[in-house]
């Protein structure tokens, strides 16, 4: 029997038993009167993050049924390995939930392979990169300052140190110089190409990133931590079919739980660096043993729960109206004077070059902070200024549109954003934001957050009407 039929017959066992839901509620209960302190720590951040306009690229909302699905107790097992070949006992629910989220990887992405296991991108990336190169190989990737990652071979990442890695970057138009990276392949044969950013607001062209690679033979890595959603809904191409590997994030753009992603489309049964290992079995053994020890059941449920949701047709919905949401800001930003990097963006990004309006990235995301906004810090291309305090700021449109804010509200969220920026200078970086000013926007905030709610979260006014229910 599969473990899948194990678990369904198990489930049938007649009358009452514990159950998640009420482990849940207890859990909840005995938080908040053994441990006042942490509960109302976190009462808070979910009170903060009603009422916050969150525009940090690199962030979505999980779905309330995802956080319930962390939570579960499923997160007690303990098991090494994968479904149908655990070291350890008492998995078949575990596998099952394992097998869902696989399922439901392949089909939100049309692969043909998924590991679920990463604990985040980063591992995932570590994983996949000792898997197809040799210490000391060569991998190409986007340069830092570019819009890369730090797994993409920079020198504060151990990818920098285990591996030789050569950079591409940008043209003066801030798009990725594809001759380059044919310039650099020719030049210095790297087993790996990565291609994929984490601020770089316009499309990849994966599909010439693998011819570069197919003319040396190296193979193409697509990360697409930033863009996992768009390429799921079809709002971005997709690299699935066209790289070796494919790598993501889980919680930036697919609302689900920290964690990642290997994803294999139709080179899952290619062979890896040795001639005869297809790429399938490879990450597995990339990710357990090579990488990491137990898998997490329960971000492993909470992934399940996130990837049926990309599946539905409102999350194609939502990932429409972010790209229109994020051209939309853009414009709005550009006609209010503010220097928009390629001056626009295909995805769900803007990245402003504020610098050059007087004002540093850190003195731009301190000040929008304290409004109520939240937008990061970004180096950019060519930035003189150090990591910590940089010349750029990146905003995203990942949670306004899953709010259901549409273009009318990115024009309100561009004025907010530019009378902000407007009124701080790069000189006084720790000065407070006039507070009539940011009473203003932080009124108005609250009121577009009001008016836009975060969908599956408790509402104000549903708490009011728990209060009166009581
Ligand atoms: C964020 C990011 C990662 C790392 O993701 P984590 O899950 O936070 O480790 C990797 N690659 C890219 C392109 C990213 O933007």
């Amino acid at each position: 029997m599969t473990p899948t039929a194990t678990a369904r017959k198990q489930l049938r066992t007649p009358g009452r038993t514990p159950d998640q839901v009420g482990l849940l509620n207890r859990g909840a209960q005995r938080l908040i009167s053994t441990d006042p302190e942490l509960a109302s720590l976190l009462d808070a951040e979910v009170h903060r993050q009603a009422v916050t306009l969150a525009m940090v690229a690199s962030s979505s909302t999980a779905d309330s049924s995802v956080l319930a699905a962390g939570a579960a107790a499923v997160t007690n097992v303990t098991a090494e390995g994968y479904p149908g070949a655990r070291y350890h006992p008492g998995t078949a629910y575990f596998d099952s939930i394992e097998l869902l989220a696989v399922e439901r990887a392949k089909t939100a992405f049309g692969a043909q392979y998924a590991n679920v296991q990463p604990h985040s991108c980063s591992s995932a990336n570590l994983a996949v990169l000792s898997a197809l190169l040799p210490p000391g190989g060569t991998l190409l990737g986007l340069e830092l300052d570019s819009g890369g990652h730090l797994t993409h071979g920079a020198r504060a990442s151990v990818t920098g140190h285990q591996f030789k890695a050569v950079h591409y970057g940008l043209d003066a138009a801030g798009l990725i110089d594809y001759d380059t990276v044919a310039a650099l392949t020719r030049e210095h044969r790297p087993t790996v190409i990565i291609a994929g950013a984490s601020a770089y607001p316009r499309t990849i062209d994966f599909a010439r990133f693998r011819a570069i690679a197919d003319s040396v033979g190296a193979y193409l890595l697509a990360d697409i931590s930033h863009i996992a959603g768009l390429v799921a809904a079809g709002q971005h191409p997709s690299p699935i079919d066209v790289a070796h590997v494919t790598t993501t994030s889980t919680y930036k753009q697919l609302g689900g739980p920290r964690g990642g992603l290997i994803l294999i489309g139709r080179e899952h049964t290619t062979p890896g660096p040795d001639g005869v290992t297809p790429l399938a079995l490879l990450m597995d053994r990339a990710v357990f043993p090579r990488f990491q020890g137990t898998p997490d059941p329960a971000a492993i449920a909470a992934k399940a729960r996130a990837l049926a949701l990309v599946a539905e047709r409102e999350f194609q919905h939502t990932a429409r109206r972010i790209v229109e949401d994020a051209s939309a800001l853009a414009d709005e930003l550009r006609s209010l004077g503010h220097h928009v990097l390629t001056g626009g963006t295909d995805n769900h990004m803007v990245l402003l070059d504020v610098v050059r309006e007087g004002v540093t990235g850190i003195a731009a995301e301190r000040a929008l902070e304290e409004c109520g906004i939240l937008a990061n810090r970004n180096r950019i291309p060519g930035d003189v200024l150090p990591p910590m305090v940089t010349s750029g700021l990146r905003l995203g449109t990942n949670q306004l549109a899953q709010r259901g804010m549409g273009v009318a509200e990115m024009k309100h969220c561009a004025q907010l954003v530019d009378s902000v920026l407007a009124a701080i200078s790069r000189d006084d970086l720790d000065a407070a934001v006039d507070p009539g000013l940011r009473n203003r926007v932080r009124g108005e905030v609250e009121e577009l957050c009001t008016r836009f709610p975060l969908p599956s979260y408790p509402t104000p006014k549903d708490d009011q009407e728990g209060a009166e229910a009581r």
